[in-house]
């Protein structure tokens, strides 16, 4: 039996801070080739992927698994009271950056599927997308892996991406989508001049203030079927003006955007531009409006897929998942375009934290999860 602590324990010590790869991948293509699975190296921008798959390519029944060995850094290493990349265990719990984010099911799908093939061979394909580039800005991640599969004919019927998806208890939430995510900055550009003459001067700080305060009261929605309601966040205003005696020239505003279903990253773009350009008419100033999209929001509704993971993990924990679809962006935002997607994975509560740590116990959970997905899948 593949043990998926001893191999999230080797996986933590491998120091793979994006963009490192830090032995993890190479580890995982040993362990994945030796188990008779088809390993290929997708490298792509200076960041390592690795495609792992056992059966035929191109089987229309092809189950696959999506996650990432790289982590996010450890921030003030005095402030750990566990060596960050020591996979230390005390009292039953493992501690070291990516223990839950997510080296731990990353080690426990693949412990799975290796077990899988071997004990039971079913009729199709197991397929791996393990991408070093999630934490960071993941241009050449689980896309170029995607890539990969168009150009080479690989296709996954369905995926299931391994990030941790329970906020306080094991099996009590995956997720069937994501909202999308954007940011704007809106440049408001006046005329610099003295503060006791300001009718010589234009100031662009109260249309910042008006633009801000209407795209902030702005209702988006009330939520829909599968979604919270939309939300805008005003994430700073920079003007950087140290004297009290001069209108500045010009000022910067921030804005990020979490949206639902009911929106489109361009809707919401055109609706930004409009409340720029009404306040620099209502002004007399020029707004310039930069927007970045992360990703569009995307369901995978309610169907076989779901239902799947869902009597899986019910079956094992006794607990019945919510279905949700909060939080931030995923990779599943990527393979949405390439088949059904969920995401289901342990406990998040320490990600991204100083002395991050998994109960050891739940990644053993966590790969009797996933083997009962397999068995069902291909019952
Ligand atoms: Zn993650």
């Amino acid at each position: 039996m593949t043990d998926p602590v001893k191999l999230t324990a080797d996986l933590i010590r491998c120091p793979s801070v994006t963009p490192e790869e830090g032995g993890a991948l190479v580890l995982l293509q040993r362990v994945l080739g030796e188990a008779g699975f088809e390993c290929t190296r997708v490298d792509r921008g200076g960041v390592c992927n690795l495609f792992a798959r056992w059966g035929q390519k191109g089987h229309p029944r092809s189950f696959g698994f999506n996650g990432h060995t790289d982590v996010v850094p450890i921030g003030d290493e005095a402030a750990w009271t566990m060596r960050p990349f020591g996979a230390e265990t005390r009292d039953g719990v493992m501690y070291g950056r990516g223990t839950t984010d997510m080296k731990s099911g990353v080690a426990a799908f693949a412990a799975a599927a290796i077990d899988f093939v071997r004990d039971t061979p079913p009729d199709g394909a197991v397929i791996l997308t393990i991408t070093g580039d999630e934490e960071g800005d993941a241009l050449h991640g689980t896309v170029a892996l995607l890539d990969h599969m168009d150009n080479a004919d690989e296709r996954m019927s369905v995926c299931l991406v391994g990030e941790p998806t329970c906020p306080d208890k094991m099996g009590e939430m995956m997720k069937i989508g994501r909202r999308g995510s954007m940011t704007a900055w809106f440049t408001v550009v006046g005329v610099q001049g003295h503060s006791a003459y300001p009718h010589r001067a234009k100031n662009p700080l109260p249309a910042m203030a008006r633009l801000m305060d209407r795209l902030a009261s702005h209702e988006l929605d009330q939520g829909s079927d599968h979604f919270d309601a939309s939300t805008l966040a005003v994430v700073t205003i920079d003007t950087g003006n140290a004297a009290t005696n001069v209108i500045p020239a010009q000022c910067v505003g921030t804005v990020n955007i979490r949206f639902n279903d009911l929106h489109s990253g361009a809707s919401l773009s055109d609706w930004l531009r409009k409340a720029a350009d009404q306040v620099a008419q209502e002004y007399g100033v020029e707004v310039d409006t930069k927007i970045k999209i992360s990703g569009e929001s995307f369901l995978t509704p309610p169907g076989p897929l779901s239902d799947l993971v869902s009597q899986a993990v019910a079956n094992e924990t006794g607990v019945t998942p919510e279905l949700s679809t909060t939080g931030g962006t995923s990779d599943a935002r990527f393979i949405k375009n390439h088949c059904p997607v969920v995401e289901f994975g342990l406990v998040g509560r320490t990600m991204h934290q100083v002395d991050e740590c998994v109960e050891v116990e739940q990644i053993r959970q966590l790969k009797a999860i996933y083997t009962r997905i397999l068995t069902d899948y291909f019952a």
